[in-house]
């Protein structure tokens, strides 16, 4: 048996997900590999704060409202569900913190122990993730001054892409420009991409060094990746999480002539233009819903507006899914995960459909199966397994935290 030099047995890990008016908390005990308790406060420094807290194992969820003014007492807020639950966070059971940062850059391409350094260089990272790190960095210090004495630890989005080949991960842009401004692709949903790419190599039953996969991460904001043996090789956000697939609200890949255009022809601003191709596009520009169930219900009473949309996404996955199994070579699964990915059979039986030539098929009766376990969809004597994996980021970065600070 193995002695826990740092942890000393224990095994509790608190991970912490700060957006700008939301914190979602998780308490996972790393040892038992079971989540203790969840909770989102959402709508922060307003007056309809809302925190919703469930505990684990069948417990009932509590919800509070009114007025949570800051990160501070959001997390304060927290801690008293959590204490309440008997999982205070002044316990000894806990012995890290786990954060999500958004933007690690270059420099960040494993799990990080948070020190004053690290953090001035998330800060440094701003620029380039301004709706995202400030975010996690206000998190961070408000977990430090709860508990300065446990090891908080930085798991960032962009790391598991930082493997990407030069030829990936550069834009054909001038290289002086682009270096002395930090511009290259470094990929977002990171966590989610490790941890599904893995767990689709174990529902093949095979080792992920042998594996090629493409994993569809569509939820709200959308995503792909080409993974060869369990490294990431291309994927399809970019600078920002802006490039790539149709999304809820965002445009994904356009042509960058169309914001000079907005400029100049349209006299919008960067930040309305800024706004337009983040917030108002994607599916919801594109008919004015950004949640697939709406959609796919217009879409079955013959909306015009909403079949566009949808065809519009599909077709963008296509490309991506014909694209990336040109960059892998061979490919041994597609797996869809997220909200979309593994809820909305329809989008997946779409997006393959057409593509036998790619050896790929969906089983109309196992597309069907609902369930919260990895799964094949593909039909047995598939030459491509196409699958659905539940991502799950928050075990991740539990445990990539708690790897990090138990040996
Ligand atoms: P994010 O973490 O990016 O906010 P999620 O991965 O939770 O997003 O995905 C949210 C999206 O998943 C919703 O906007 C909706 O479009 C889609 N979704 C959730 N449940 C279903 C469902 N049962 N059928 C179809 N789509 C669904």
């Amino acid at each position: 048996m193995t002695t826990d030099r740092t942890t000393g047995g224990a095994g509790r890990v608190l991970v912490l997900n700060s957006g700008s008016s939301s914190v979602k908390y998780q308490l996972l005990d790393m040892r038992e590999r079971v989540r203790l308790a969840t909770g989102l406060v959402e709508r922060i420094g307003e007056e309809t704060s809302r925190l919703v807290h469930t505990p684990s194992g069948g417990g009932e969820p509590r919800e509070r409202t009114g007025r949570i003014a800051d990160h501070e007492q959001a997390l304060k807020a927290a801690a008293e569900e959590l204490a309440a639950d008997g999982l205070g966070l002044d316990s000894p059971e806990l012995v890290a913190i786990g954060h999500r940062v958004v933007h690690g850059g270059l420099k960040f391409s494993e799990p990080t122990v948070i020190t004053d350094e690290v953090l001035a260089e998330i800060e440094r990272l701003v620029p380039v993730a301004p709706l995202h790190n400030p975010a996690n960095i206000t998190g961070i210090r408000t977990a430090q001054a709860l508990r300065p004495d446990l090891p908080q630890v930085a798991v960032f989005d962009t790391a598991f892409h930082t493997t990407m080949p030069e030829h990936a991960a550069r834009y054909a842009i001038d290289v002086e420009t682009a270096d002395a401004h930090r511009i290259r692709r470094y990929g977002f949903h990171g966590t989610s991409h490790a941890y599904v790419s893995r767990r689709t190599a174990e529902l093949l039953g095979r080792p992920v060094a042998d594996v090629n996969v493409i994993v569809l991460h569509l939820g709200n904001g959308a995503s792909a990746s080409a993974v060869a043996g369990g490294r990431c090789v291309e994927t399809s956000m970019g600078l920002t999480p802006l490039e790539g697939l149709v999304m809820g609200t965002r445009s994904g890949d356009i042509d960058p002539a169309v914001t000079f255009h907005l400029k100049r022809v349209a006299g919008m601003s960067v930040d309305e233009i800024d706004v337009l191709l983040n917030k108002k596009s994607g599916l919801v520009g594109l008919c004015g819903d950004n949640d697939m169930r709406e959609i796919r219900r217009r879409v079955d009473e013959g909306d015009e507006r909403a079949t566009l949309a949808f065809d519009i996404y599909i077709h963008r996955l296509k490309k991506y899914i014909g694209a990336y199994s040109a960059v892998l070579g061979r490919v041994d699964a597609v797996v869809f995960t997220a909200g979309v990915g593994e809820n909305a059979a329809p989008v997946r039986e779409a997006a393959i459909a057409g593509l036998e030539g790619f050896g790929l098929a969906v089983d109309a009766d196992l597309n069907a199966v609902r369930s919260g376990e990895p799964r094949l969809i593909s039909p047995v004597d598939a030459r491509v397994a196409v699958a659905v994996v539940p991502t799950d980021e928050e075990l991740e970065i539990a445990g990539q935290t708690f790897a990090l600070v138990h040996n």
